[in-house]
């Protein structure tokens, strides 16, 4: 029987393309035009300014090879304006896509001469559109996809490259990159927020194993973040269209998985009395988790699902059958004699845009935190149909003082991170989820808890700059100020320079 007060699990699916998890999906945002091009860690053809590491390229000298620059009249530019957010609908002058370090100068001259605002766009998955902008210039890595293996067992990256090609072009071979699991994502704006999933607990936010990164600057010059310690600091979580445009990157790589066991476990929640119990539960139990294993408390109206993944031998049944009493389902998988990418494809989710508001919804600690709206959160997503809270495990290796240090990324003693999720398939919807979202993120702040992950914004947060990076943030301006003095690159949430620049 349908329950009037939420979305059915048929419309929640439709909506969700067969996506039962919180995850939302991934897959190519842009259908590509070019053949792809290998996409060299420097330029082709530079002039050394600033030592044997970092060059500036001759804008000058590009051709289509490098840069195809679209204006709003070229059939092309609806194509690669694409924005998985279907609420995005940005409209800037330029577009350039590019192919090459050469053509991304090309773009920053033109930007520079018209004196343009500029936003990078890589996989196009931005919650709030930071990727874009209206009448500015974009530049659209989507078609820099070069997967080029080094000597030394790291890998390097175009910005281009989307998860799912990530699973299909790295894990095939059997190294892993810690990424997360939605096949659309850019590896791009992932890493340079953060990056977090299935792999976390073990190895850390797919920033951490980043080791090194083709910067180009405003003004053309190609730097690489090895040779520049503060630099990789800032682009392991600070990076996001930021500094400058990161035309490469280079990570460590781990050994693949032999398979990938996953568990969901589904209950009906009466009321809100249940829910705090089973949140509190939950959030008592997964800490003790092996570190190669995940969990997810994914609730949507009535319907409480907990995923449960694992690639490692250590045993989560303790855990999930004491999540199983009162189960209205429990069903397991295994990939035993199955490619590890194939089991990751279940996770993929949707590849088409859709509507949805989403934006994290705080780091905790313990259950104590939110102890005391828990109940008030569970009533506005019965209130409020579409919408979804989720909280996911972070812990283990992400709270290493090691990654801690060489990282600007913060929170990472939170074992915690949540997320609000609200989707719908019409605009005139978006007025009700809106006004849930907004209740259940005063009910949090309410109770103090304020950090907040970049790679989940929310254009509304009151002090996204101590939200997103505690306090590396003053850092963070210092650096704004001496790699982009003129504040080219910038959004609505861009690190501000200085004050004293
Ligand atoms: C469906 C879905 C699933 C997700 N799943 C996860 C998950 O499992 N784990 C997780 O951690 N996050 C997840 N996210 C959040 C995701 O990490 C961010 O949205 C991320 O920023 C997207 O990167 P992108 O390249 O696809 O997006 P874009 O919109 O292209 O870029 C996002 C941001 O990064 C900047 N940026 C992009 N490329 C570059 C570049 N080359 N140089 C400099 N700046 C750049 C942009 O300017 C923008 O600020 C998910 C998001 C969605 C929509």
């Amino acid at each position: 029987m349908r329950d009037s007060n939420h979305l059915s699990k048929r419309d929640f699916l439709k909506l969700l393309g067969g996506l039962s998890l919180g995850f939302l999906p991934l897959m190519g945002c842009f259908n590509e035009r070019k053949p792809e091009k290998n996409t060299p860690e420097t330029p082709a053809s530079g002039t050394t300014t600033t030592g044997p590491e970092n060059t500036t390229t001759p804008a000058e000298a590009v051709t289509e090879q490098d840069v195809i620059v679209l204006e709003r009249d070229d059939a092309r530019y609806t194509q690669y304006n694409g924005s998985y957010n279907k609420r995005i609908a940005l409209l800037p002058k330029y577009i350039a896509v590019c192919f090459t370090d050469a053509g991304v100068c090309h773009a920053l001259q033109l930007a520079q001469q018209q004196n343009l605002p500029v936003s990078i766009k890589s996989g196009g998955h931005s919650f709030e559109g930071f990727s874009s902008n209206n009448g500015g210039m974009v530049i659209n890595l989507s078609q820099m996809k070069a997967v080029d293996w080094n000597d030394d067992g790291t890998v390097t990256v175009g910005p281009g490259l989307l998860l799912r090609e990530l699973h299909d072009q790295v894990y095939a071979k059997g190294k892993l990159v810690p990424a997360g699991s939605c096949g659309g994502v850019g590896i791009a704006g992932l890493t340079l927020g953060g990056g977090y999933g299935f792999f976390s607990r073990k190895y850390g936010f797919t920033c951490d194993s980043l080791v090194d990164a083709t910067l180009v600057k405003a003004d053309g010059q190609v730097l690489s973040a090895a040779s520049d310690t503060e630099l990789l600091w800032a682009l392991r979580g600070g990076g996001n269209g930021n500094f400058g445009v990161v035309t490469s990157l280079r990570f460590k790589t781990h050994p693949m998985p032999q398979t990938l066991n996953a568990t969901t476990i589904k209950h009906t929640i009466g009321d809100s009395a249940s829910f705090a119990a089973i949140l509190q539960k939950w959030m008592n139990l997964v800490p003790q988790l092996p570190p190669e294993a995940f969990g997810a408390f994914v609730q949507n109206g009535k319907t409480l699902t907990l995923l449960f993944t694992n690639y490692g031998s250590g045993s989560m049944a303790t855990i999930t059958t004491a999540m199983s009493e009162g189960a209205r389902s429990t069903s397991s998988s295994s990939s035993v004699g199955k490619p590890f990418t194939q089991a990751l494809k279940r996770f993929y989710g949707r590849a088409e845009p859709l509507y949805f508001k989403n934006a994290s919804c705080g780091y905790y600690k313990s259950f104590d935190d939110i102890a005391s709206v828990a109940a008030s959160i569970f009533d506005q997503l019965l209130a409020h149909p579409g919408l979804l809270f989720q909280v996911n495990t972070l812990g283990g290796a992400v709270a290493s003082p090691e990654f801690e240090a060489a990282s600007c990324y913060p929170h990472r003693s939170l074992p915690f991170l949540s997320e609000l999720q609200g989707y719908y398939d019409r605009p005139a919807q978006e007025s009700s989820i809106l006004e849930g979202f907004r209740n259940i993120q005063q009910l949090v702040r309410g109770v103090g808890v304020t950090a907040q992950y970049r790679n989940y914004p929310d254009v509304e947060f009151p002090d996204w700059q101590h939200a997103y990076y505690g306090f590396n943030y003053e850092k963070l301006r210092q650096l704004k100020a001496q790699y982009d003095p003129d504040n080219r690159f910038r959004y609505p949430q861009s690190i501000e320079g200085s004050p004293a620049s």
